[in-house]
């Protein structure tokens, strides 16, 4: 027998993103940068807290506990007939329509509809979900999306009934009331390997006393998106009629045609160039091929969606000139800003013209870094750090989805050209709330000279702001908190956000503006993250790979490392350096290769940090045995170090370049 092919709520979210995802989803055959265990993701946003906490709010409620769903909607059919019930994983189905829902109460005639999101709001501004000019704030909009749909097909299934539909998200403002909460809730793993949430010790009255999620009445909202028209193929959908032409298209395996747009940049069905190798199909080239007549060759150019930072994409591919080839001097409008380097338009015709003319060479404006090397005071210190942030706050007083910093790594670089992994800290003790040690540690690792300080991008500095603004608020007595917070006025600057404002004598050197001003290496396709821009590095230089073909990092006599001994940095395959991240082994046991290259690759699916942010909530809150808790610690501090050498390499390659 054939099993329905039920539209889902996750299935419409992805024809959201974009119908012809409909297709390609689920499909073995197809390439998929999406993490094959869903559990991962949940982990690092707190998505499973937040749902187990949920259920809390609407306690004595009955679970529909099975994913088959026949026996899910017999099992619901069954519940509802309760004249007042409270069901967790409700199916409801009308005819190829079909959502679980999170929590659904029904009071006599009446049903709430309640979607939990891993997600935060500001409950001191005003409808969180609506801009100023009164539409649906774009990031918000897969949420109602998705509740909508919800209440859409539960309102055609159960005419009988009347609905009302809430989004339940953690409010930024509300208040921890006790210590330990966030600890309550631990993934375990059952025989079959399974892993689940459990509650470990019960949950107290007063753990509940304070709502850290709140429900946010959404029904005029799902008004607004039934009232939204959809144009695909010069042809408009109403609401209604677009939910259906998608379930059919799902239920007939039907391919719905889309003309290439910015977003298949990041499609998830873009198959690697190895995994093509491998026979599997790419999705996004099947798509590209019928819509716009290309061959294999085609895709071997760049196209505008390779160019840094480019806005006029959109406007490009729909005069079909997609190619980067198309794109003229006249179409960029290259010009000077007046500062050092080169302006975004500069550097976007920069990597337009050397695609044009195949010159793969690096470019770097000798004049401009030299000036502002000569400007910097050795000792130069190399600083990263690792965060994370928890839905469920550790302690009393505190709010979800706080930034946790737990984890540094500092490299040094003296002036007589010595190098050496000075410090680090790691604080993953599970419900610590680590940051003012941390700060402790970055201040004992920086203090004892006036050198310059190097961050790559803005996080460090974002962060050291928000520790700044816990320390100014927090009410607990700090010994030292003066001290620590004019430290981080003294090597930051203040936020826009920030109430109060300072520029430190000290301030970091962001890397990464010196990079998009005065480096390009055609090799990185217009990325500046460090992950890319390392590895291009490597393969350009003369200098990095003859000083790092040698085992001197972590060997006697050559690169102090606090991690790694008599290390090789530079090996080759296929004629090409391998990627130095691509030496360290996979940082867990129970995650496939293939997810833990996903959760590490900067250009995929998942946010900066992965990897380090899901070792991190490993460690908090998965039952993991004393030698699987030591393996992860090892692996993050291997990672981080990597993070702040890979700054010192750029330094190296620069100053061999320079001088
Ligand atoms: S390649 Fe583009 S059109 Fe094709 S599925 Fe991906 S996002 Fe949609």
């Amino acid at each position: 027998m054939t099993r329905q092919r039920y539209l889902t709520k996750s299935r419409y979210k992805l024809a959201a993103e974009c119908p012809a995802k409909l297709y390609y989803t689920g499909k073995k055959e197809y390439a998929n940068q999406s993490l094959e265990d869903p559990f991962l993701e949940a982990l690092a946003d707190g998505g499973f807290q937040v749902g187990e906490l949920a259920k809390y709010y609407f306690p004595g409620g009955r679970l529909v506990d099975t994913l088959d769903p026949v026996d899910a909607l017999r099992q619901t059919d069954e519940l509802m007939k309760s004249k007042d019930v409270i069901l967790y994983e409700a199916a409801i189905c009308f005819e190829n329509l079909m959502v679980r829902v999170d929590i659904l109460v029904k009071n006599g005639n009446h049903i709430q509809l309640i979607e939990v999101k891993a997600k935060s709001f500001d409950s001191g501004s005003g409808d969180p979900f609506l801009t100023n000019k009164g539409s649906i704030v774009s990031g918000w909009k897969p949420y109602i999306q998705d509740i909508a749909f919800q209440k859409y097909v539960a309102e055609k299934a159960l005419p009988q009934y009347t609905f009302s539909a809430f989004l339940m998200l953690a409010d930024k403002n509300a208040v921890c009331p006790t210590d330990g909460l966030n600890q309550k809730f631990k993934v375990t793993r059952s025989a079959n390997d399974r892993k689940h949430v459990v509650i470990s010790g019960a949950l107290t009255e007063q753990d509940l006393s304070m709502p850290i999620l709140k429900k946010l009445s959404v029904d005029g909202h799902c008004e607004m998106i039934y009232g939204e028209e959809t144009e695909l193929d010069r042809r408009i959908y109403e609401y209604e009629a677009w939910i259906r032409f998608l379930a059919e298209a799902y239920e007939k395996d039907e391919k719905i045609k889309k003309m290439p747009f910015p977003a298949c940049h990041s499609c998830e069905f873009k198959a690697s160039e190895e995994e093509i190798a491998r026979k599997l199909r790419c999705g996004f080239r099947e798509c590209w091929k019928e819509s716009l007549g290309w061959g294999d060759e085609d895709f071997e150019e760049p196209t505008v969606l390779d160019i840094w930072n480019f806005r006029k994409k959109d406007l490009h591919m729909s005069e079909g000139r997609i190619k980067m080839s198309a794109v003229t001097s006249e179409d960029i409008a290259p010009k000077s800003d007046g500062k050092p380097g080169l302006s975004a338009s500069e550097r976007q015709w920069l990597q337009v013209h050397k695609a044009g003319s195949k010159d793969v060479e690096p470019w770097i404006d000798r004049a401009s870094l030299k000036e502002a090397m000569n400007s910097w005071i050795y000792p130069l210190h190399f600083i990263d750090f690792e965060t994370s942030m928890v839905a469920i706050p550790f302690n009393r007083g505190r709010h979800p989805y706080e930034g946790i910093a737990f984890q540094l790594s500092h490299h040094v670089v003296h002036q007589d050209g010595f190098i050496e992994h000075k410090g680090q800290y790691l604080d993953a003790v599970p419900g610590k709330f680590p940051n003012y040690d941390f700060v402790r540690a970055l201040k004992a690792e920086l203090e004892s000279d006036q050198g310059s300080i190097f961050r790559y991008a803005a996080h460090e500095n974002t962060y050291l702001n928000m520790i700044h603004r816990q320390l100014c608020e927090d009410a607990e007595p700090i010994r030292d908190r003066k001290e620590l917070c004019s430290f981080i006025r003294a090597i930051s600057k203040s936020v826009r956000s920030s109430d109060i404002l300072w520029a430190g004598p000290r301030n970091m050197i962001d890397m990464l503006e010196l990079v998009k001003r005065f480096y390009y290496d055609p090799v990185t396709e217009g990325s500046n993250s460090i992950k890319q821009v390392l590895p291009a590095m490597l393969n350009s230089s003369r200098f990095l790979q003859e000083k790092y073909a040698k085992p001197i990092y972590g060997a006697k006599g050559g690169i102090p490392s606090l991690n790694y001994r008599d290390w090789t940095w530079i090996k080759f395959e296929n004629g090409k350096v391998i990627d130095p991240y691509k030496l360290i082994p996979n940082m867990f046991q129970d995650v496939s290769d293939r997810d833990f290259a996903l959760l590490s690759d900067e250009h995929g699916q998942i946010r900066e940090g992965g990897a380090a942010m899901t070792a991190y909530c490993k460690l908090q809150f998965e039952e993991l045995s004393a030698y699987e808790r030591d393996e992860i610690a090892k692996a993050l501090l291997r990672y981080c170090e990597l993070d702040t050498l890979a700054m010192v390499m750029i330094y190296e390659e620069w100053r061999d370049l320079v001088w």
